[in-house]
């Protein structure tokens, strides 16, 4: 064990947009003598975050994502996945004082734009000091770490037998349920990963160039992120979580929304190589009150997501192509149960690109910068 590292609890927490990422770390105690020295707050912490997996009316805890016997500073023991929405750091502040926590915990290690924005709130309501570490600092360390520590972390979808989707159901359009179902999911090797692009899909996206651990870039970033997905979708379907607007759109058919290149063709555009079933003009149909009046809430939901999602593809494609770069992994809460924008995006890379690039994904989605944080706990 580290006999600089700082007493325990470790957290490492990540404000962002829209939700708060809070990563624990559970020391596993490895003698009596460290059992006795754990003060009661400090276990009353760790009983707290590790029976429950609500916490007050919006915090969750993501059972399936847990690490257990992971190293951090020469200690073991098992990461914890939290999150919340950012709307409720007031809420979190309240929590943390009754639990004790603002006794013992006098800095936490926080990142996003949120440790800049609630920093003085954090230390009026719980005497706590954020320790302030760069996104994407953190973002990039807690992808390399927690890649290292999972064998299963990185994967991609496929089809069967490898081969590009549009060679296999060329009569289904690409973002139909029958080009997208023979897609399955098969694990990536990720142990050399350099140079790749990271695309992080947050409430808005940044794409980064990442050489080696240390030296990466922003090439570029756009506004058109999951915070888009979500406020289009509540706007034109009323729906009012994630979840449900990912449902709709799972159910729903994008074609009556959009207007595809046959419907502008009557067919391919074949001197360029256009399919009929491309999208030419996303919402493109919707200048039409006959149309309008048709529309499901469930299509205008897909279509929302078809359009956000190929434009961050189409962004993703382009600096992959400038850059020179094979390899795209996209991480962000948007592809949090998001298989249908996974699988679109893989379509869309390996498509443009005639099968040169891979769109690649990691299970931790959303709670790499937060994991960032936690491993420079000693800055
Ligand atoms: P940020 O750091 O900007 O908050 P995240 O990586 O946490 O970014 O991603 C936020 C996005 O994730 C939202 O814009 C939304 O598209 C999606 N999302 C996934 N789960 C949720 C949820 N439970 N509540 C709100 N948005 C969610």
């Amino acid at each position: 064990p580290d006999a600089d590292a700082p007493p325990m609890p470790w957290f490492g927490m990540d404000i962002g947009g829209t939700l708060t990422k809070l990563v624990y770390f559970e020391p596993r105690e490895t003698n009596r003598r460290e059992i006795d020295k754990e003060t009661e707050v400090l276990k009353n912490i760790r009983r707290y975050l590790t029976r429950n997996s609500a916490y007050g009316k919006t915090g969750r805890r993501d059972v399936h994502l847990q690490m257990d016997n992971v190293t951090i500073r020469g200690r073991r023991g098992t990461l914890h996945f939290i999150r919340f929405p950012t709307s409720e750091v007031g809420a979190f502040l309240q929590l943390a004082r009754s639990k004790g926590m603002a006794d013992l915990v006098n800095t936490i290690y926080a990142t996003g734009g949120g440790a800049y924005k609630f920093e003085e709130d954090f230390i009026k309501e719980v005497n706590m000091r954020l320790s302030k570490m760069d996104e994407l600092d953190a973002l990039i360390a807690g992808v390399l770490y927690v890649d290292s520590m999972n064998a299963q972390e990185c994967y991609y979808w496929a089809t069967p037998d490898e081969q590009p989707v549009h060679t296999h159901v060329c009569d289904s359009p690409p973002y139909s349920e029958a080009a997208l179902s023979v897609y399955v999911r098969k694990p990536y090797d990720f142990s050399s990963p350099y140079p790749f692009l990271l695309v992080n899909v947050g409430s808005g996206v940044s794409v980064l160039v990442v050489n080696a651990p240390n030296d990466y870039y922003r090439v570029s970033g756009t506004s058109l992120g999951g915070g888009t997905f979500l406020g289009l979708c509540c706007l034109l379907t009323g729906c009012s979580s994630f979840e449900e607007a990912i449902a709709l759109a799972a159910s729903g058919d994008n074609t009556t929304v959009d207007k595809l290149v046959r419907d502008i063709y009557g067919g391919d555009y074949a001197r360029f190589g256009l399919p009929g079933d491309l999208v030419a003009s996303s919402f493109g149909q919707m200048c039409s009150a006959e149309r309008r009046a048709k529309v499901s809430r469930a299509d205008l939901a897909r279509a929302t997501l078809v359009t956000i999602t190929n434009n961050i593809g189409s962004i993703a494609r382009l600096c992959a192509s400038n850059e020179h770069i094979e390899r795209v992994v996209f991480c962000g809460n948007f592809l949090r149960v998001n298989p249908l924008s996974m699988k679109l995006l893989s379509y869309a890379m390996s498509y443009w690109s005639r099968g040169a690039l891979k769109a690649l994904f990691l299970e931790h989605e959303g709670y790499f910068g937060a994991v960032g944080c936690l491993l420079h706990l000693d800055t």
